[in-house]
């Protein structure tokens, strides 16, 4: 299924968008596991080589399989092209490396995702690319650190873990006015819930080891966008080496196929437990853009189709409490990671966010009482359960 996928339906484009059967007859979609093609003459494979025919030449540069994902996702965003990464990281470490230079400005939210915040400061850097950080949801302040040469507006919306949420149609018009391209990386909602093109962002780049994947077997990463912008992206991967390997891409084409309903199951189950926890005495904050108190409840409402699967609660005692509860969970797994059908657990001040200081930990909401749940697929009565275990240890 290759042709005219533009008038399928999103949950037919995640099915069979994007690939074309082989000779073979295959149903399910083939894994091309091989680093390199032969040419069908010498003549063949100089035409190759200087770009007078398209044809596939090394796994570096393109994969059958690797291929298939990147037409699929491009069709779930609405992005002309997308071209797939070893990893999240790979993915924006490419955007930047293809689209910016020396001299270049960079205006990011300050919660971004850890590992971003440190290629930013201290490896973008090193090549004199500067960022300044603004909170994510302050246009005003955004709009205040735009400078002649700002060249790029990145935010990730909604942020982990609080779910502050961006009000991406207004970013968007801040990096059009000030000639910048606005990149969203849109790892905790995909495009089932959110799709930040719709809104005006120009980059859409996915850490697909999270809920594209699904169950945290397989790293991977996406950029999606204009085919002017995924051209220069695309120059950059082929040259310099990040890129998917075709069993990750297989995994996630796999993954895309369910994406959907998995998207509305964590979102289901997250909005269950965020109103639980919010119920609960122990439990003093509940922060779940479902719940109608959450300050950017209607923002998710507008720009989203639901709200996701990320919850976040604080229990009064600090970080003494907040080991105490998770400690005294026995089902739900103790990692950073999510995206996953199962539920998993983490206390931010002391990893994720571990690396701020108090200062910039504290100012950016994430106090020591805080815990992190990416709610997972088992049945909600289990994860309650589970968690009531902990909050009983209080
Ligand atoms: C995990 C994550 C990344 C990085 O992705 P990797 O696949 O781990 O490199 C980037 N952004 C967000 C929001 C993430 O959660």
């Amino acid at each position: 299924m290759d042709k005219d996928t533009g008038d399928l339906q999103q949950d037919t484009l995640a099915i069979r968008g994007g690939y074309q059967r082989t000779h073979e007859n295959e149903h399910a979609e083939a894994m091309f596991l091989t680093s390199s093609y032969v040419f069908e003459s010498a003549a063949m494979a100089a035409k190759y080589f200087s770009n007078e025919a398209q044809g596939n030449v090394y796994s570096r540069y393109t994969n059958p399989t690797v291929r298939s994902f990147e037409k699929r996702l491009a069709a779930m965003e609405g992005g002309e092209q997308c071209v797939a990464t070893a990893s999240g990281m790979a993915a924006t470490l490419s955007v930047i490396m293809a689209l910016l230079q020396s001299g270049d400005h960079v205006v990011c939210s300050q919660d971004v995702f850890g590992s971003t915040r440190v290629m930013m400061d201290k490896y973008i850097a090193k090549f004199g690319v500067s960022v300044t950080y603004v909170p994510l949801v302050d246009i005003d302040a955004w709009q205040a650190a735009i400078r002649p040469e700002t060249k790029m507006l990145f935010c990730e919306t909604p942020s982990n873990p609080l779910s502050e949420i961006a009000d991406l149609e207004a970013l968007a018009a801040v990096a059009k006015h000030a000639q910048a391209l606005l990149v969203v990386d849109n790892c905790f909602c995909t495009p089932v819930l959110q799709k930040p093109l719709q809104w005006g962002a120009d980059i859409v780049v996915h850490s697909a080891t999270k809920y594209i994947d699904g169950q945290g077997r397989c790293l991977g990463g996406a950029v999606v966008g204009s085919a002017t912008l995924m051209e220069q992206v695309e120059g950059f991967l082929r040259a310099a080496g990040p890129t998917m390997s075709p069993f990750n891409a297989w995994v996630f084409l796999k993954g895309l196929e369910t994406l959907r309903i998995r998207m509305q199951a964590h979102s289901a189950n997250a909005a269950d437990l965020a109103s639980w926890l919010q119920a609960h005495p122990k439990v003093s904050k509940v922060y779940y853009s479902g719940l109608p108190d959450h300050p950017g409840h209607l923002l998710a409402k507008k720009q989203q189709s639901d709200f996701g699967g990320v919850v976040a609660f604080e229990v009064e005692g600090g970080q003494d409490a907040a080991w105490r509860v998770i400690d005294s969970t026995q089902m739900l797994s103790l990692t950073a990671n999510l995206g996953d059908a199962k539920t998993t657990i983490v206390h931010p001040a002391t990893t994720t966010h571990g690396r701020l200081s108090d200062e910039a930990r504290l100012e950016a909401g994430i106090s020591d009482g805080l815990i992190r749940v990416a709610v997972g697929l088992e049945d909600i009565i289990d994860i309650k359960a589970d968690l009531e275990r902990g909050l009983a240890a209080l």
